[in-house]
């Protein structure tokens, strides 16, 4: 699913397969590391990729797959802890055939070429996620 190499003392960086799923991949690594805090970033190249938003006033997320092939401009997501697992949050920009831009929170996305990440780990910080009523997101919780 995806191959890394320790960079410097709690840092990697990390290729997802050709074909893997993203969040499922990172997900996997920070099981396998014992990562429960920590930053990611990365790019690559997408054949599907699945945003969500959050309206605010409703406090209901709106879903949307795209089937197309894209670049992952930017990745940017960090990593905590709920129920004593990894929590990822991730979100994305991705262009299209067209260079114009789209993007959001990442729930899925497929690669189709390369997905290139750097993952910092902060062993031994505990950051935690709670339920805020208020946005309805799952906030830090320090
Ligand atoms: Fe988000």
């Amino acid at each position: 699913m995806y191959k890394y190499k320790e960079v410097k003392d709690n840092a990697f960086v990390l290729s997802i397969d050709n074909h893997a799923e993203v969040s499922s991949a990172l997900m996997e690594f920070c099981k396998e590391k014992g990562i429960l805090a920590g930053n990611i970033t990365g790019l690559g190249a997408v054949s599907e990729a699945t945003f969500r938003f959050l309206n605010p006033s409703t406090l209901k997320y709106v879903d949307k797959t795209f089937t197309e092939q894209m670049e992952i401009t930017n990745l940017t997501g960090n990593i905590s802890e709920k129920d004593g697992k990894p929590y990822l949050h991730l979100h994305i920009t991705a262009s299209r055939q067209d260079y114009t831009c789209i993007g959001g929170h990442l729930l899925s996305a497929y690669i189709n070429g390369a997905c290139e990440l750097y993952v910092e780990a902060f062993p031994g910080v505990k950051v935690g996620r709670y339920q805020d009523p208020e946005t309805g997101l799952n906030l830090y919780e320090f």
